[in-house]
Parts: C-alpha cells; structure tokens; sequence
C-alpha cells in the first residue's frame, strides 16, 4: 500500500494550509498541477474551494456521491462541491444564519457549472414541500431560458454568461425550500448591437432561427438565415460547431413552459426578439441639410413591437428638448440616428431580460454599460469583501475558541475602491459630472477632469508624467488602474455616451405607448425610477453593487473559486502562466497567508480523538472523561511542543503542517 507521505507526493495535499512552504506561489500552483493531472479538480484553502475546470465530464457528481457528503464533515473526506453546499445547509439549519455562496474567476472557469450542481445538490437533497417541486429544481429547470437570453459565444467560453446573477433560495424551518429569487447585474447590453470578431450575439437569436418552426417565423417575418441580420453577424460567425441551436431552442420552448409562460406571453416576447432583428436592418440615409430620414420599410419592427409606425419613424430621427419650459424637436443628424436606433434595440432586449428574471423571481437592479470598468471594480469590491469577511471569521473563530488573535498583514484594497467610487472625487462621480456639464463634453474631456483630480493618486496614471513630460507608452486617451490584481488600460472612448445611455424622451414615449404589455410596462417602470434617482449608468451600476454587498455582508459567506486552465478549452492542459495569473487575482495567496497567520489546522476534539486515539493507550479504544483531557493525553503522549499546538474551548489548532503529517504517518505505520 502506498504511504501516506507517497500519496502526498503524488497527489499533493488536499488543503493548501497542510503546504510547508505556504508563501510560495510556485509551490501552490504545483499542488494544484499534481492534483489536476489526478483529476482531483478541488482543493481547499481553509473553508474556501479552488476548483480548477477539467473540460470533460468527469464521474463524481452522481446521486451517490451526494449520498457520501450527505451530513458529513467539511474535513474528513476529499474536497468537493458537494462538500460545501452540503456544509452551508447544514449552517443554515444549526446556526440559523443566512448563507451565501460566492462564487468567483475569470471566463470559462467553470462559474456556472458550479452554481448549477450546487442547485443540483439542493434540487436532490433537500426536503420538498408537498405542493410544489423544489426551487432548486425550478431554478435548474428555468436555466436554459436564463442562458438564452442572458448567455453569448465569446472567444474565451461558447457559453458565457454576459450578466452577473445573485439567486437565492429560502427555506422553512423543516429545511424544505419555499421561495428565492434572482438579481441580476450587469447585462452586457451592448452586444444586442455589436459583438467582437469570433463572437455572438445572446443566445436566443441564434436559436430561434434556426428551431423556430415554419409558422412561427412567418407570423415574425424572420428568415431562417442568420445572415440577413445584421446584428447577428458583426462577429462574423453565427454557427458555432459545439452549440446545436435546434436542441437549444427546444430545450427552451420546454422550459418556458415549465416556468408557466402563457401561449400569449411567450408569443410576446418573441415579438420582442423579432422586432429587434428588423430594428437593425433599419437603414437611414442623409438629406441635404443633414436630416435623416429612414431609407428601409420599418413596419416590420413596428408591428413587433406594437407601437404606431409614424411616431417611432418620428422618434427615431428626432428628438425631444425641453428648453424654458418649451418643448423643442430638433432634427437627429446619422449619427445620432443610428445610436437612437441601438440604444432602443438595446432597451427594448433589456426589458425582455427583465421579463425572464421576473416572472418567478423578485428583480432588483439595474443595466450596466462600459463593462470592463465595471466588472473590475466589482471585482475590487468583492476582494474587499473577501479579506473582509476572512478576517472576520477568522477572528471570530479565534474568540469562540478563547485564543489570542494575532494581527496579519495584508493588502487592503480600500484605496482602490475609493478612487473609483468616492462621493465628489472618485472617477464615477467625475464621470457623471461630466455627463450632466452643459456644453461641448467629450470623453477627452473627462480624462482631463480625471487628470486634474485624481491625477496624484498612487493607483491611477496616465500619458502624463509628474513633471510634464509624456509617457510615450500610454496613449492620450488612455488611463491606467493598479488593481490590487493587476494593472488596467481604459480608453475612455465611448465612456460618456455609455454612461449616458438613455433613451432620449422622444422614443421613451413611444414605447410606453406600446400594445405589448411587457414592453409598456418595463418603460414605464423605468420612468418611474428615473425620477427618483435619476442616476447616470456608472452610479446605478455602484448603487446595485452597494445593495449586493449589503446582502453579502449580512450572511455567512463559503467561496468558491475557480480556475481556468488553458485558453485552449482542452482537457488536461495545465498552462502555469495563466494559471499563476488566476492565483493572483483571485488573492489565493493573500487569503492563504490569512489562514495560516496562526494555525494551519484545525479539528474539533471528538474528530481529532477519534482518528488518532489508537496511537496512545490512555486513549485507546476509547475515552472515557472529558474530551478537552483526551486530546491533552493524545498530544502529550505524541510529544507535541507547546509552540506547536493551543487547546481551544471545542477544538484543537495545530500551527505547522509537519506535525500534522508526522501524526498521520504514525497512523499509517
Ligand atoms: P463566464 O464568466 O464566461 O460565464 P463561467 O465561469 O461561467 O464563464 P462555465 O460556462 O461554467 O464558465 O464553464 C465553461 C465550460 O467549461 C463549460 O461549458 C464546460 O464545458 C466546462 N466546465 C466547467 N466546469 C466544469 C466541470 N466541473 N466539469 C466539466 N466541465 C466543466
Ligand atoms: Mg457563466
């Protein structure tokens, strides 16, 4: 039989605080290659998972691998998913306190996967109410209605998701689930108008053409071929080989009606989709004094979207001012017209989104643009939150148990988030400032405003240097972040038109006007927040996120966190470059460090006597007194040294792996 110490070597160790060598980022990234090469896609850090994405399937989510996490504890058999949803139920249920799963990692790093066999899991295990199937099972059931309209092939996953999702689950005091609901941020409304070469449009589109039957299309007036709509083919590639659209569609058509959509609403949304497709064959041609007008038939669209033909016509080559109490049209130059063309395409597909979401679950939040910011400065938020809520538990732990806390230094990344979301100084409320200034603004406008007051902060740099001179490596309409993960180029084009991203008046009208209830209702609803916070899209996006953290900070948090393995989308392909880039932006090393500040293990008494009393004869077979003395037998007779070990109120914290490792080979021998 192979050793202990042999096994180790091979498979490398199955928590990363048993690492020796635990500031090592090389010996880090080697226990995960060992590990990923065993096909052992998890590890711990302490209570957080790192899982790495195996790009096959691989056979350890059935129902019995359920069955063996089923009630058992977090460290006595090996990491997994399971293992954590089965733990964060069973806290809910003993400690009575919310919890949450965050899940985070880049692109293709298996985000989804995880969250749908966590649902899985709670579809499965967990106790339903005899009226209805569990919410775990809707939720799971509903995914592909989800991802059709809120998913896109990307050059880095054929099945991305362009939104963040928060979903909840609440359940009775029995443990059976009994409501929850879904919050979305984030979508990536920009790609209904424009996708990247080697991309997509969402979903849906796609799948709509190509399963949609015959009549269908008729009544939509679509054609089956992607290319004659130009929204679908800016990437240059409506067929991806590994997506079958057919299936997709039907998968779809089912779940909609799993969800209970009528006939009629179901008919409705699809007008939505549909009116979009002929909204971006809409063309405009130029007058002599700079007019626009509308070269292509629009009844089309207009019939989707049950609005009247000559006020949109109107509506989207005019638009409406308000100056002195007057109301103004003036006349849209191309520019503008094609823009007013997109943002509605862009409104009207996030009003169907809303509607998804909506139906069976509560929505908050809002629709966010300019997504690289935004995305990192979420990202900055939730490491906040993260060394935050480490901290916290671990400090936590330490009072419970009656031991000393002993100060770890870390990076705050408070700075950072500061600079992008402080009141009056920070480059959002700059951002919006510059939106709402009369006058000639343009994003090159906004870098200078950015220069001049946030110009001397440690994280932020552009062209400019300190003593006048230029940086000749950044361009002019560039600046640069430090994230704590990294440093970031933005160019600010488009900064100010996405931020600013509102219908105009005219076309707003318009839509709430329409025979299309989803549509009416979504415009009007908007009106209504727009008057009370009438914020730019930068702030809704921080306000959202500010609501987020308030729900997080509120639970228990477990993490999940994932890791890409190869940009290839291939199995067994372990790239240490990108894999050691992943680590660091995900702060595994910080969080590392934070949990092996004072001890590397820990283990409550009857869990550590159980496994190791035959290696002492006061201990073995069993212990009779107290289990706080049992365990004092144990280690004194292990010849534990005082540095080594501290006896807590219900568990014992081990500082250094070796004297863990020497224990269980004792075991073993
Ligand atoms: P995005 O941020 O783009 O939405 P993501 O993190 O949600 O990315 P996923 O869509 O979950 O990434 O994963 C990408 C692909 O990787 C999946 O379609 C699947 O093929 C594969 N994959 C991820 N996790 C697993 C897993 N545990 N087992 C098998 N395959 C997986
Ligand atoms: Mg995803």
């Amino acid at each position: 039989m192979e050793s202990a110490l042999t096994a180790r070597d091979r498979v490398g160790v199955q928590d990363f605080v048993l690492l020796e060598n635990y500031n090592s980022e090389a010996t880090f990234i080697e226990n995960l290659r060992r590990r990923f090469k065993e096909n052992l896609i998890y590890t711990y850090i302490g209570s957080v998972l790192v899982s790495v994405n195996p790009y096959k399937e691989l056979e350890i989510y059935s129902k019995q691998q359920m069955e063996r996490y089923r009630g058992v504890s977090f460290y006595e058999i090996s990491p997994h998913i399971y293992a954590i949803s089965d733990n964060t139920y069973r806290a809910m249920r003993t400690e009575r306190r919310d919890q949450c799963i965050l899940i985070s990692g880049e692109s293709g790093a298996g985000k989804t996967e995880a969250s749908k066999k966590i649902l899985l899991y709670y579809a499965v295990t967990c106790p339903t109410s005899d009226h209805m199937m569990t919410l775990g099972d809707r939720l799971l059931q509903s995914n592909p209605v989800l991802e059709a309209f809120g998913n896109a092939k990307t050059l880095r996953n054929d099945n991305s998701s362009r939104f963040g999702k928060y979903m909840d689950i609440q359940f009775d005091f029995k443990g059976a689930t009994i409501g929850g609901h879904i919050l979305n941020y984030l979508l990536e409304k920009s790609r209904v108008v424009h996708q990247n070469h080697g991309e997509r449009n969402f979903h849906i589109f796609y799948q709509l053409l190509d399963g949609g039957d015959d009549d269908l299309l008729t009544t939509l007036n679509l054609e089956r071929n992607p290319h004659s709509y130009s929204y679908l083919v800016k990437g240059s590639c409506p067929r991806v080989s590994s997506i079958s659209d057919k299936n997709s569609w039907k998968a779809v058509k089912k779940a909609l009606d799993v969800i209970g959509f009528t006939e009629d609403e179901v008919q409705k949304l699809l007008n939505i989709i549909g009116s979009i497709l002929h909204l971006g064959n809409t063309l405009f041609g130029e007058g002599e004094e700079g007019e626009t007008y509308i070269t292509t038939e629009t009844q089309l669209s207009n019939a989707l979207l049950g609005v009247d033909g000559s006020a949109l016509k109107e509506a989207l080559t005019h638009k409406k001012l308000t100056a002195k109490g007057e109301e103004m049209i003036s006349p849209l130059n191309f520019e503008q017209a094609v823009s007013a063309r997109d943002a509605l395409a862009k409104a009207v597909y996030g009003c169907s989104s809303v509607f998804i979401t909506d139906v069976y679950f509560m929505y908050i939040g809002g629709n966010l643009y300019f997504e690289q910011f935004c995305i990192n400065y979420c990202n900055e938020k939730l490491q906040q939150l993260f060394i935050e809520l480490t901290l916290r538990s671990e400090q936590e732990e330490y009072e419970t148990e009656g031991i000393a806390w002993e100060t770890v230094q870390y990076f705050d990344n408070k700075i950072i988030c500061d600079l992008i979301e402080e009141k009056h100084k920070g480059i959002i409320s700059i951002l919006d400032e510059e939106c709402l200034r009369p006058g000639e603004t343009c994003d090159v406008s906004f870098l200078e405003k950015l220069e001049d007051t946030v110009g001397g902060h440690p994280h932020f740099i552009t062209h400019k240097l300190a003593n006048g001179k230029t940086r000749r490596i950044m361009s002019r309409e560039e600046f640069r972040l430090l994230h704590y993960a990294g440093e970031v180029n933005y160019n600010v084009n488009g900064f100010l038109d996405k931020n600013n991203d509102l219908l105009n008046r005219n076309l707003k009208e318009v839509m709430c006007q329409s025979e299309n209830q989803i549509l009416s209702h979504c415009f009007r609803r908007e009106e209504v927040i727009d008057q009370k916070r009438p914020g730019m899209a930068a702030s809704q996006f921080k306000n959202s996120l500010m609501k987020l953290m308030e729900i997080l900070m509120s639970k228990e948090p477990s993490y999940v966190r994932c890791i890409k393995p190869n940009d290839a989308k291939q199995p067994g392909r372990f790239d240490e470059v990108l894999v050691r880039h992943q680590v660091k932006y995900l702060g595994l090393m910080e969080n590392l460090r934070v949990r092996r500040a004072g001890f590397a293990y820990r283990r409550r008494f009857e869990a550590f006597l159980q496994r190791y009393k035959p290696l002492c004869p006061d201990t073995w077979p069993n212990w009779n007194g107290k289990l706080a003395d049992g365990v004092s037998a144990l280690v004194n007779h292990l010849g534990y040294k005082a540095e080594e070990y501290k006896l807590g109120r219900s568990k014992i914290f081990i500082r250094f792996p070796k004297t863990l490792f020497t224990t269980e080979d004792a075991l073993e021998a």
